[in-house]
């Protein structure tokens, strides 16, 4: 692979001139958001060259950053079917989750720049990313009230970036018809929000694609090759050795594998149904409200549901600590369909479409590693665990930044490597 000198006048010549116009988008009719209105994509004449190791939705996320800014990229990915985007959920979740500290405001913080992601990457595309800010409701049950579990008597933090609303017995079935007669209210959160992963990969392939950023699939990374300065020399891999001026390490639940990192897999399984056995020609013919009866994500304690617009509806999803054990067990599936009928009866007559697995990548805190690394050259975005998807647009925004131009956010050390 050909190398490039890093420039050290990035800024410069990214503010500057030698833009190209990318592409004309506004004629799109397979995705209509009103921000689409803008006619024309700029996009900076190439500067430096990285190369991003792994082909998840980090990867991708900040491959596409790097290249809208200017830089030339290239990703090594040996299976983009096995990412944990293709596996997730979607949902978008910093207060369901209930998280605390930087990595709520981290989060909440990404939350608040998916509608822009996503009209971004749907107008690069031309593709649905199925982004949805359909809030999420927190059910409650009576057992858990008798637990005294604090799920109903503390309030999470309620303010404008994060209001949050409780709900009785009868609101929580006026905001959600069909839940269990054990649910005694619940919690509210009308910002959270989802995604269908899924199609928010396909959008970003495709913009990758769009922008020119170089895609070499089934390519295994075998090794980092450290030079001397405390620089990588060169990126090994089972089909020869590729160079950059940086390197970004995004190998998800695998980091650990090329990298002296503390992130393993933690497996969840995932099943979906689908609501009526629809075909495509009445899906065209009917509203999406008509055909999906869930208006919004419910999360449960061990169990969420995820509507999507088209009448899917996806069910997650078991936590196991046990490396990379493929497949979907009796257990896992029994598990999730067990805890999710409990809250929402109706879905035991849904047909059901799929199962599936994936791995997500968890450090020992729980919290993504991101940003310098012991090497000048080579960056890290790994260790997303359960809230990756939503993490996606801050991720490649801070990595950007970082590479760029040595610029770092606030909160960053916070997410250092050498935090443990
Ligand atoms: C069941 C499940 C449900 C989830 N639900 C949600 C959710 O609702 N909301 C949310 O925000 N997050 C969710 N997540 C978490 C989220 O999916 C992950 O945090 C995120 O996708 C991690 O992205 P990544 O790019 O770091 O890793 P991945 O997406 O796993 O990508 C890593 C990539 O690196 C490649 N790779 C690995 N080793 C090598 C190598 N040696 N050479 C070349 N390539 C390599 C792999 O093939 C893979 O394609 C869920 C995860 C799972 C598993």
């Amino acid at each position: 692979m050909r190398s490039l000198k890093f420039k050290q006048t990035l800024r410069g010549q990214i503010a500057g001139k030698n833009f190209r116009i990318l592409a004309k988008l506004s004629g799109n009719k397979s995705c209509d958001r009103s921000r689409r209105t803008q006619a024309f994509f700029a996009l900076p004449e190439a500067l430096p060259d990285v190369l991003v190791l792994g082909g998840g939705l980090m990867a991708m996320a900040i491959a596409l950053e790097l290249r809208l800014r200017g830089a030339s990229v290239s990703i090594l990915s040996r299976d983009r079917s096995a990412a944990a985007a293709y596996a997730a959920a979607g949902m978008l979740a910093p207060q369901a989750e209930k998280l605390q500290g930087s990595m709520a405001q981290l989060c909440l913080r990404s939350r608040d720049l998916y509608p822009d992601w996503t009209a971004k990457l749907e107008a690069l595309s031309g593709l649905e990313t199925g982004y949805w800010a359909s809030g999420i409701l927190n059910p409650v049950f009576a057992s858990e009230v008798h637990n005294h579990t604090p799920a109903l008597t503390t309030a999470p933090a309620d303010s404008e970036q994060t209001p949050t609303q409780w709900l009785d017995r009868s609101a929580v079935r006026q905001q959600q018809p069909g839940l269990s007669p054990e649910v005694i209210g619940g919690w509210w959160f009308p910002k959270d929000a989802q995604v269908d992963n899924r199609r928010l990969v396909a959008a970003l392939t495709e913009a990758l694609r769009q922008v020119g950023v170089v895609w070499h699939e089934g390519v295994t990374v075998t090794e980092i090759e450290v030079g001397q300065g405390r620089q990588v020399r060169a990126i090994a891999t089972d089909q020869g050795r590729f160079t950059a001026a940086h390197y970004v390490l995004a190998a998800g639940a695998w980091s650990r594998q090329l990298w002296d990192l503390p992130v393993s897999p933690r497996k969840g399984q995932m099943l979906s149904v689908q609501v009526h056995n629809l075909q495509a020609r009445d899906l065209q013919a009917q509203d999406s409200s008509s055909i999906q009866p869930l208006r919004q994500v419910l999360y449960g304690d061990h169990i969420y549901i995820v509507p999507r617009q088209d009448g899917l509806i996806v069910v997650g999803a078991t936590l196991e600590n046990v490396e990379f054990t493929a497949g979907n067990t009796p257990t896992g599936l029994h598990q999730l369909l067990g805890e999710a009928i409990r809250l929402y009866p109706q879905l035991q007559d849904f047909p059901l479409v799929e199962t599936w697995w994936g791995y997500r990548p968890t450090t020992p805190d729980e919290l993504p590693i991101l940003g310098p690394s012991s090497l000048e050259n080579l960056t890290l975005a790994t260790g997303h665990h359960r809230n990756g998807i939503l993490l996606a647009p801050i991720t490649a925004q801070w990595v950007t930044d970082w590479i760029l131009e040595q610029n770092a956010d606030a909160l960053l050390p916070d997410f250092r490597w050498d935090r443990f």
